[in-house]
């Protein structure tokens, strides 16, 4: 290979890492509007954030960027298809061919109608007043039809909106992957809605917030949180989010009167150990990031419900729980492992169970494609939402705050993104399927407090690649299929199953799902 090869992909590197870099500056500048900034700096914000995304987006598409593409070819053709090199090259490539075929100006509107559209959204949910909020959504979603029609051929045009959040994932996929979640879940959910309810009231009271932090605190750094490269801050909607591999920031918010936040903060550590075990060999380049937010949520899933919903991982806390929280001294532990995953129709996604969520997701999924398609009047939106939800979910709905509102996606010009919430739903029990043949004592470990071996699983079969390979190909290479919805319907049958002492197939308890 020639000097002028390895020197055409050095500077090639070199780019990619101001890109990376100036990513990350704005991550961390949202990062701070979300939990220290004062409200009055919104402003200026929102031009630093504009001024950061478009220089990034001047590198990416500018000429000396295809020609650089160009000049690596050879370079390229010597590679190990596998290799961190070879990956970035692919991975360039695309962003580079994508972002070319979206004019600048569309790019800028867009973000600027998000911005516009999300206090907008904020003040009508708050007023329950749908139709001052309908223009915003006209224009984000007309927006949305011109992006797609600048991108090409595909099978269908929704296609490319799934593709911001989901690289390579097409439509007609994921509408096979929910019809088959849905033939599975309807019946169950029927089935225990003829149950008894659980009672879930020890889940309410009265628990002081330093109590909550000490729980989280111990709960963190079982998980493998530690102060030299982490932090937890407040905000109003959690997320998580970082500055680089070794500074990884996740957020909570602590309610007085419940533990929702525990489970949050477990969420958000899902998401954050993603990012934090990403190889070292890739930081300062795009690669640095998890591939997908589909694979993305089947981490933050995983210690959310599979661990932290999960009995032997209480049979470890629950006695530090009662200590933290006296309230529980009285609540066996079998009852308070009912209460947090008890299954209960909500109006609300994200106050959902784990059983009833997926229909939230499937419902906005085929709603956005009828939104996209622009067949029907807007004005008629919120009657739709209101009888799917009748219909999905036996529940009417008392006002568009808690109906079409509730969600800031849309707002947000996030059309496309809902998918990912069920798919890593589905994905988190692929992997959960195969971590227990893998890690057979797993259960044993929790029950020790001991995550030692999942965190060094999900490293090295997951995160170490970052985004080395599309969703897809990373999960042919871990599970050796596609993404099946199997595993996660045997996983919820089994679990409330037993729980609400479901008869007939329901019921699995040689499951390796099932924890003894
Ligand atoms: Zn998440």
């Amino acid at each position: 290979m020639s000097a002028s090869q390895t020197g055409s992909f050095r500077a090639l590197k070199a780019r990619a890492a101001e890109i990376h870099h100036l990513t990350k500056v704005a991550w961390v500048l949202n990062w701070d509007q979300r939990t220290m900034m004062p409200a009055a700096g919104a402003t200026g914000r929102a031009g630093q954030l504009g001024t950061v995304a478009r220089v990034a987006h001047d590198l990416l598409v500018a000429d000396e960027m295809a020609r650089l593409l160009d000049d690596v070819g050879a370079y390229e053709d010597g590679l190990d298809l596998d290799s961190d090199d070879a990956c970035l090259i692919r991975f360039l490539r695309r962003e580079h061919e994508k972002a070319r075929s979206v004019p600048a100006q569309l790019r800028a509107e867009m973000i600027a109608a998000a911005a516009r559209a999300l206090p907008v959204w904020d003040r009508a949910r708050a007023e329950s007043d749908f139709e001052s909020f309908r223009p915003y959504l006209e224009r984000n979603l007309a927006q949305r039809r011109e992006y797609v029609s600048c991108l090409g051929e595909t099978d269908e045009p929704y296609d490319h909106l799934l593709d911001e959040f989901e690289p390579g994932m097409k439509t007609a996929e994921v509408r096979a992957v929910f019809d088959e979640l849905k033939e599975g879940l309807v019946p169950l959910i029927a089935e225990i809605s003829e149950r008894e309810p659980i009672d879930s009231s020890c889940l309410s009271g009265d628990f002081p917030l330093e109590r909550q932090q000490e729980i989280e605190r111990r709960v963190l750094e079982a998980f493998g949180f530690t102060r030299e490269s982490w932090r937890i801050d407040e905000t109003t909607h959690p997320f998580a989010s970082s500055s680089s591999i070794s500074d990884i920031r996740i957020t909570t918010r602590h309610q007085p009167g419940d533990l929702h936040s525990l489970f949050s903060t477990m969420h958000e550590f899902g998401h954050g150990l993603y990012e934090h075990q990403i190889s070292l060999d890739l930081e300062g380049t795009p690669l640095a990031r998890g591939t997908s937010l589909g694979i993305h949520e089947s981490q933050s899933r995983m210690w959310e419900n599979l661990v932290g919903r999960g009995l032997a991982f209480w049979r470890h806390f629950y006695p530090q729980l009662q200590e933290v929280f006296p309230s529980f001294a009285d609540v066996e532990l079998d009852e308070f492992y009912r209460a947090i995953n008890a299954v209960r129709p909500s109006l609300i996604r994200i106050d959902s169970d784990e059983a009833t969520y997926n229909l939230h997701i499937i419902l906005r999924f085929e709603l956005e494609q009828e939104l996209l398609a622009g067949d029907g009047d807007l004005r008629d939106l919120p009657e739709i939402w209101d009888a799917r939800i009748r219909e999905y979910l036996g529940i009417d709905v008392p006002d568009v705050a808690d109906g079409v509102l509730q969600d800031m996606h849309w707002a947000a010009g996030h059309v496309g993104y809902f998918a990912t919430y069920s798919l890593g739903n589905i994905v988190s029990c692929q992997l959960w399927e195969r971590i227990r043949d893998e890690l057979p004592d797993l259960d044993d470990q929790f029950e020790q407090g001991e995550f030692g071996a999942l965190r060094e699983w999900l490293g090295e079969n997951i995160h170490r690649h970052g985004r080395k390979f599309p969703p897809a190909e990373l999960l042919e290479r871990v599970v050796g299929g596609g993404i099946d919805p199997q595993p996660y319907l045997a996983y919820l049958r089994a679990k409330l199953g037993e729980i609400y002492q479901l008869g007939g197939n329901h019921v699995s308890p040689k499951s390796p799902l099932l924890e003894s």
